[in-house]
């Protein structure tokens, strides 16, 4: 129910030149309406890292026009028929997906795993719909349009702001640490504390982990990583002979940087025997640095990749938010400063996520 007369507003990419602050602000056409989907009228937009990635086309093609931005808090204004835990006036959440098949038969899709759903996998922005319904736009936006499966309702206790990066930076971390692992007993190396990397410094502190080391390129991040929650810091650019000195430490790594010409053998040596590096930095192109079989067979270790998470896994990071009271660190920014904000996040100048607010006195103005 509620209204339907709500036009769809945001900075629209219309070429790779987009990501050098040149996005324009102006209207799109949502995808058609089905009674499985939310309108949400967003409050809040996270500045993700792969929001460069597809602004400049660095996956491939991109769509144009297409509005990024897969860090969604706001309130929901229409509800369809068939969705039924969100109603209108509800503070929700999307992420980066916005639709998979849900079929009973989909292997991924009944097993929880919808986030790896081969048939109907649909991103929150810049992917096609099957059958026509449209193109799937982001969160730099007065207004999205998502599948209800994928809508997420934020428990109270968690500021809008906190909770939007959560929906993708913070789950892309969660996710992994879970599942690979992380609690009691264990020491986990988080690679590139950048966005995504703080999220993790702040999921394994709060999922239990012994000891958290984060691992990035430059010594003045040191003291900041250390507020975060990391009992260690290790500065790639600056700590000479450090994969040396940390040989098999670490008994689980989550590496976020997507440069191909990461140290990536370096960091395969930081884990201890049997121990497991997970990839969930994207670089343009997919290419990462060759891996040499030694490493593997001499540690016998584990390389392996993790995309987002499922809606049930984004409920359950935000409850353990919710609970642990944890506190990402974000920097607000004005919906009307997005084309700065994104040169800004590219420059690597973020502390650690930008968050667009989005408000009706802004956006009329644009
Ligand atoms: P971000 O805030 O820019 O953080 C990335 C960090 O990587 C930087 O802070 C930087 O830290 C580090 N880094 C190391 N070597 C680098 C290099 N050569 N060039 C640039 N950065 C380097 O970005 P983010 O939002 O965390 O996203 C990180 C990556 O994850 C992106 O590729 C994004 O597309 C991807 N991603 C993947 C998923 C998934 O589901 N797998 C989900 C979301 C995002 P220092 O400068 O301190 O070294
Ligand atoms: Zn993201």
């Amino acid at each position: 129910m509620a209204s339907s007369d709500v036009k769809f507003q945001g900075w629209l990419g219309l070429d790779p030149e987009s990501v050098k602050g040149k996005m324009q602000w102006g209207e799109f056409e949502p995808k058609k309406w089905e009674e499985e989907d939310v309108d949400i009228e967003i409050s809040h937009c996270g500045i993700c890292g792969s929001d460069l990635h597809m602004l400049r086309s660095g996956w491939g093609q991109t769509p144009y026009p297409c509005v990024v931005g897969h860090e969604i808090v706001g309130k929901a204004v229409r509800v369809g028929k068939n969705v039924k835990h969100i109603k209108v006036g509800d503070r929700v959440g999307v992420g980066a997906q916005a639709r998979s098949c849900l079929e009973a038969d989909c292997p991924e899709c009944s097993h929880g795993l919808e986030n790896h759903c081969a048939r109907e996998n649909t991103n929150t922005y810049g992917s096609i719909y099957p059958n026509g319904l449209g193109k799937s736009y982001g969160g730099y936006a007065t207004h999205n349009r998502t599948n209800g499966h994928f809508v997420i309702k934020i428990p109270d206790g968690i500021d809008s702001a906190d909770a939007a990066p959560m929906m993708c930076g913070g789950v892309t971390m969660y996710s992994p640490l879970r599942r690979y692992g992380c609690g009691p007993g264990k020491t986990v190396g988080i690679v590139g504390v950048g966005g995504l990397g703080h999220f993790g410094v702040l999921f394994a502190k709060a999922l239990g982990a012994d000891k958290v080391v984060g691992i990035s390129r430059k010594s003045e991040k040191r003291e900041e990583v250390l507020k975060i929650g990391a009992d260690e810091y290790i500065a790639t650019d600056d700590d000479g002979d450090w994969h040396k000195k940390n040989k098999r430490t670490i008994d689980l790594i989550i590496g976020t940087v997507s440069s191909a010409k990461m140290p990536l053998t370096q960091y395969l040596g930081l884990l201890k025997v049997g121990g497991t590096f997970v990839q969930v930095g994207a670089p343009d192109g997919g290419e990462l640095p060759p891996v040499n079989a030694f490493t593997l067979i001499g540690g016998s270790i584990k390389v392996a990749g993790s995309g987002i998470g499922a809606p049930w896994e984004i409920e359950e990071m935000l409850k353990l938010a919710a609970e642990k009271n944890i506190k990402p660190w974000v920097q607000p920014r004005p919906i009307s400063d997005a084309n700065q904000a994104v040169v800004d996040m590219e420059a690597g100048k973020a502390r650690y996520r930008y968050v667009l607010e989005v408000k009706k006195e802004i956006t009329e103005k644009l």
